[in-house]
């Protein structure tokens, strides 16, 4: 009992916060971050990917604080396809997300990516095939077009304008004061939600990887603004590989595969209308309390 008094253990536990806040910081900056420190495996090759189809085999894996938070976890998310994680509030749907990019390694099992497992890949391909959209898009000093430019630091002004346009961003941007080069960030003119939620999904865009991963909003947006936001993801997902945290009904519904997640187990996976016709199955529950909006 005295060894959970341990400094040792009490600085471990520190350890693990501070990389939590490092692990949300990597997250806002959509996964492009260059760790020049970290150490790939001896040997290891880059990703290639054909379709990107993501399978978790067994995965176990904690924090570091003893509590388990996945637990022997499998699951495939099909090449091109949507997969949507749903359940309670730390089920493990966001733990699922931070392994893929390899902010954290499992502790057992492997995740594998068109069958290379993604802890014997280079973590520069392996992020290279990724992009990343958040419930809250960060903005950072700068202009319109440096923040979309973010996504793909070698993208021309046409890469920047053509993803703008998919994502819904063109005409907002033009109607700003100076256009792509309107100054943004705390210092900048202020971009409602929704325009924040556009520009992101825009750095996401222009990086034209083939898996996205995407944490979806929880709060609304106004109708207008979610409208937008919603045609914007609707293009960035399309023909891709998408694992998302699904807070919205429509989303959820229209996913080719859900993945029911409990106290870090998968519960049950199917379609919503499988799912639905389960009895007493857990989806058929959170669907009946409305945990997931049904409001869109
Ligand atoms: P939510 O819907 O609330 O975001 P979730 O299903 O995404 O929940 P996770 O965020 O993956 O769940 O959390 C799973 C468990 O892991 C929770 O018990 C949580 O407290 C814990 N946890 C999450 N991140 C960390 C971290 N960085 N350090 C320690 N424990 C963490």
């Amino acid at each position: 009992l005295l060894m959970a008094y341990d400094p040792a253990r009490r600085l471990a536990r520190l350890q693990v916060r501070v990389e939590a806040a490092v692990t949300n910081a990597r997250m806002l900056y959509e996964i492009l971050d260059i760790e020049p420190h970290q150490r790939d495996v001896d040997g290891a090759k880059s990703l290639v990917t054909d379709n990107a189809r993501i399978e978790f085999r067994d995965v176990t894996f904690s924090y570091g604080n003893g509590k388990p938070v996945l637990d022997r976890v499998s699951f495939v998310a099909e090449g091109g396809k949507t997969t949507a994680l749903v359940g309670p509030s730390g089920a493990g749907k966001s733990t699922i997300i931070n392994l893929i990019p390899r902010f954290y390694d499992p502790e057992g099992g492997s995740i594998l990516i068109d069958g290379q497992d993604i802890a014997m890949v280079t973590k520069s391909s392996l992020r290279e095939h990724l992009a990343y959209v958040s419930q809250q898009p960060y903005l950072f000093e700068g202009t319109i077009r440096d923040n979309i430019r973010y996504g793909r630091p070698d993208a021309t002004d046409v890469q920047v304008e053509e993803a703008a346009r998919l994502a819904y961003a063109h005409d907002f941007i033009l109607a700003q004061p100076m256009g792509y080069d309107t100054p943004v960030g705390e210092n900048g003119v202020t971009l409602s939600g929704g325009q924040r939620q556009r520009l992101s999904i825009a750095r996401a865009l222009v990086r034209n990887a083939p898996i996205l991963l995407l944490d979806e909003a929880t709060s609304a947006l106004d109708t207008e603004s979610e409208a937008f936001v919603q045609k914007a993801l609707d293009t960035a997902m399309a023909g891709r590989t998408v694992i998302v945290i699904a807070h919205r009904l429509s989303t959820v519904v229209n996913a080719d595969k859900i993945v029911v997640m409990h106290e870090g187990k998968v519960a049950e996976e199917g379609t919503h209308e499988s799912l639905s016709a389960r009895e007493n199955g857990l989806y058929a529950r959170l669907n009946n309390l409305q945990t997931v909006r049904t409001d869109i």
